[in-house]
């Protein structure tokens, strides 16, 4: 019987309920076929760094929600959440009641810098930062001493220009956003003045974008400070600028704001460039960092930070490492250890000898690393699955397309609905609505599972 056909469905898991996986279960209803499509996710709840990456006062990127809302809707369509695949359910489980399989679950944590003084208190991932006032329970347990006048950020993408406005923004500004009341009120206390965001190329090279970057000139009591010695361009750089879109845009904000002089508001942003982190100082905790100063070398496009014989060292008690998400391997799954990824040709996943692995599939982070806006796995999750699906008359059928049993098995370790995250969502929306946020998380497990099952003793 052909795989795809009302007779014998073809039945997909995906690992990983976040965008990507999404995407994915989107472009698979999308086909044609019959599909039945079962999303595991280790989390009660979906959509991954859409709840627990974008910014909390970001609300309008967020509003993609629904798009997946109508995705999870379809009628084939079940959540598995709070299971964890490799753990709970390994692979070859998977392979017994699915016909494919793919991999979708992102990019889990983050790079080092491999510096001295790195893992000192005080010194931290800014993805732990960022978990922790989006409410991801893995973080919860972190507290952040906020107690400094001087905070560090590495690195110049995005998330590292969120973290900078999170920590500069007044309550005011936050408290409409749905950042967790746990957070807030630790950001009530902070007595952070200086926040540098400090980049080892040049204000050409930065990795920010336009609007993430203008933002911060536009906060309440916050100046922005750029030297105009760092806007002065080498001959490849000013190449470099003349063929980027992008490049102008942040240039054109960058050079704004150097412009700009000190109004005296309480606190100040400090894009600072060619700098790159040497070694980080403290007796028990973080108190300042040493940077060298950097020129760059290279042909325009490839230009890479040089070290100089110039040091500067900065005091800060805070300091978050902000370089880059990092894919972590899944038991069972073969794993790129340089790239950390997912080995694949166009989705498809291969051993590390490059044999492609019969019914296994991948998208997202994982499949070609941790990169672009959460649009961009729309794309890239349409050529996993069209990969899938051009396979569709050689794929292994499932010895057993149910998942009748898996589900009883599963059901023991308070498995997570799709009708049960409603229960959560709306919880938290409700909640958020008493204090003017859009919602307020749950921050625990265990909270969200008392919410779903009220009467019950859940672990
Ligand atoms: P990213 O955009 O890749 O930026 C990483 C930054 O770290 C770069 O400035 C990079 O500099 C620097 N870096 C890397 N290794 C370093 C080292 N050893 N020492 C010093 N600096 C180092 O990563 P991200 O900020 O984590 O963002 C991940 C993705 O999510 C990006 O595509 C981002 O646009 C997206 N995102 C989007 C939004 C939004 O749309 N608002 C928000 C958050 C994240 P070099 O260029 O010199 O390597």
């Amino acid at each position: 019987m052909s795989l795809g056909t009302p007779e014998r469905p073809l039945r997909v898991a995906i690992v990983g309920a976040g965008p990507s996986g999404m995407y994915a279960a989107d472009a698979l209803f999308k086909s044609g076929l019959t599909v039945i499509v079962d999303a595991f996710d280790r989390l009660p709840t979906p959509y991954g760094l859409l709840r627990g990456g974008v910014a909390p006062d970001h609300q309008r990127m967020k509003s993609v929600g629904a798009y997946y809302d109508r995705v999870a809707g379809h009628e084939k369509f079940s959540f598995f959440g709070n299971v964890t695949i490799g753990q709970d359910v390994s692979l070859d489980e998977l392979r017994q009641h699915y016909d494919a399989i793919i991999l979708s679950y992102g990019a889990e944590t983050d790079r080092s810098l491999g510096i001295e003084g790195e893992y000192l208190p005080g010194s931290y991932a800014a993805t732990e930062f960022v978990g922790w006032y989006n409410g991801h329970p893995d973080y919860q347990g972190r507290t952040f001493d906020l107690s400094h006048k001087a905070a560090v950020i590495i690195g110049q993408g995005n998330v590292a220009v969120d973290v900078t406005r999170i920590l500069a923004k007044t309550i005011h500004e936050l408290s409409t956003s749905d950042i967790t009341e746990n957070a807030l009120s630790t950001l009530e206390h902070s007595k952070i003045e200086d926040i540098y965001l400090i980049g080892r190329r040049g204000p050409v090279q930065a990795a920010f974008t336009q609007l993430e970057i203008e933002e911060l000139g536009k906060l309440d009591d916050c100046d922005v400070v750029v030297n105009p010695d760092d806007l002065i361009l080498n001959e490849a750089s000013e190449l470099e600028l003349s063929q980027s879109a992008k490049a102008q845009k942040n240039y054109a904000v960058l050079k704004e704001f150097s412009e700009r002089k000190l109004t005296g508001n309480p606190k100040r942003i400090h894009v600072v460039f060619f700098r790159t982190p040497m070694s980080i100082y403290g007796k028990d905790k973080a108190e300042s960092i040493t940077f060298g100063v950097n020129r760059l070398e290279g042909d325009a496009g490839s230009q890479k930070a040089v070290l100089t014989d110039e040091r500067d060292v900065l005091s800060a008690g805070l300091i978050f490492r902000s370089v880059g998400y990092r894919g972590c391997p899944l038991p069972g799954a073969p794993f790129d250890d340089k790239k950390c990824i997912v080995p694949n040709d166009k989705g498809q996943v291969l051993t590390t000898d490059g044999t492609p692995v019969s019914g296994l599939f991948v998208t997202g982070w994982i499949k070609r690393g941790p990169s672009g806006v959460l649009g961009t796995n729309k794309g890239d999750s349409a050529e996993t699955v069209a990969t899938l699906l051009a396979q569709i008359l050689t794929l292994t059928p499932c010895p057993t397309p149910d998942s009748t049993m898996l589900r009883k098995r599963l059901e023991k370790l308070s498995i997570v609905s799709f009708d049960d995250w409603k229960k959560i969502d709306d919880h938290e929306k409700q909640q958020g609505s008493l204090v003017g946020k859009p919602r307020e998380k749950l921050r625990f497990v265990h909270d969200m599972l008392s919410v779903i099952r009220p009467n019950q003793e859940d672990t």
